[in-house]
């Protein structure tokens, strides 16, 4: 069973609705370790990987909040994996593997990364066994080595309960954003009691790993406006495309064309108002939208589009196929 929440904080945050009682949600370990522990767990079983998008809550001073980069309210890519001392290394080094790819699709090509282990002259302030201990920071320098990253060791600057990995991520102007971070825990499992059947048929302590890769959604989606300016590539922009007719007589022509990207799912827009198109193009620039389709006269009667591309200006003209299959293929690279 775990143990009960403290009374002064129970009482604070506690909210009964219809009988219900109600706490916020300040993370999500506990509920996997419950659907960990909802039955018995053997050797085989191990690892057992479990992700969520789950949505959280701190009390951040109204001081401190600020923009998307520090709120009250987050959804993390949380996600934690139970597995046996000897599976470390493997599921760090895939963890690793997953941050790398998800950083580099989203364009971040730099990194900080530091190894947080015991201080070793004080072992007595950790929690855990400590040939566990020696296993896991082991299994972690093993990882890091096998992915050929340069790291920091920090001594002395694990949390009590376990040695981890941050990756500190830098941006398109030299700035460092906190990024993956990979707990091994200790304590939760001892605290929660979590365990699998060995091969020999003994109980033995499950080790946990927490960790995120984005971290929260809110803080990351900051520091990507961040780090493009706003200038998002086209498999990442709010707005892929705007349509833009020259006159009146080309609206229904323009509404055509957004329809053809549409059913491709494809995030567009038709500038279709009262104004000069020069304008309407300038709008476009400052909204840094990838791609703008110019239709007029000539683009109706030959059934194409005139391209401009954001930061190369006018590309050409071509049919709505030929341009479905270049914003198409840009997508589904990811192409930065
Ligand atoms: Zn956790």
């Amino acid at each position: 069973m775990q143990p009960p929440l403290k009374p002064i904080v129970y009482s604070k945050i506690l909210q009964r609705v219809e009988d219900q009682a109600y706490l916020l949600k300040p993370m999500n370990c506990p509920f996997h370790i419950l659907m960990y522990k909802s039955k018995t767990r053997s050797y085989r079983d191990l690892p057992i990987r479990w992700a969520e998008l789950g949505t959280v809550y701190r009390y951040e001073r109204s001081g401190v909040l600020h923009g998307m980069l520090r709120v009250r309210g987050f959804t993390q890519d949380d996600a934690h994996i139970f597995c046996r001392p000897d599976q470390l290394e493997e599921e760090i080094l895939e963890v690793l593997d997953l941050a790398e790819f998800m950083l580099t699709t989203f364009g971040y090509t730099e990194y900080e990364i530091e190894l947080s282990v015991r201080d070793p002259e004080a072992k007595e302030k950790y929690i855990g066994d400590d040939a566990v201990w020696e296993q896991a920071e082991a299994a972690l320098v093993r990882a890091l080595e096998q992915k050929g990253w340069s790291y920091s060791r920090q001594e002395g600057e694990a949390k009590f309960y376990g040695p981890a990995i941050d990756i500190k991520i830098l941006d398109a102007l030299g700035r460092g954003w906190q990024g993956p971070t990979i707990q091994v825990d200790f304590n939760e499992p001892e605290r929660f009691d979590v365990t699998y059947i060995g091969e020999d048929g003994e109980e033995h302590r499950a080790v946990m790993i927490h960790r995120t890769v984005l971290g929260a959604m809110e803080r990351f989606v900051g520091g990507l406006i961040e780090h493009y300016a706003g200038a998002f590539p086209a498999w990442l922009a709010p707005v892929q495309v705007v349509v833009i007719p020259i006159a009146d007589a080309q609206i229904p022509y323009a509404h055509r064309v957004a329809e053809r990207l549409l059913r491709e799912d494809f995030r567009v827009e038709v500038d279709d108002r009262n104004e000069r198109v020069g304008y309407k193009i300038r709008e476009a620039e400052v909204q840094k939208v990838p791609y703008m389709l110019v239709v007029g006269k000539r683009e109706v009667a030959d059934g194409t589009v005139s391209v401009r591309k954001r930061g190369e200006g006018d590309i050409g003209q071509m049919s709505s196929e030929e341009f479905c299959k270049r914003l198409r293929a840009e997508v589904e690279l990811k192409a930065l």
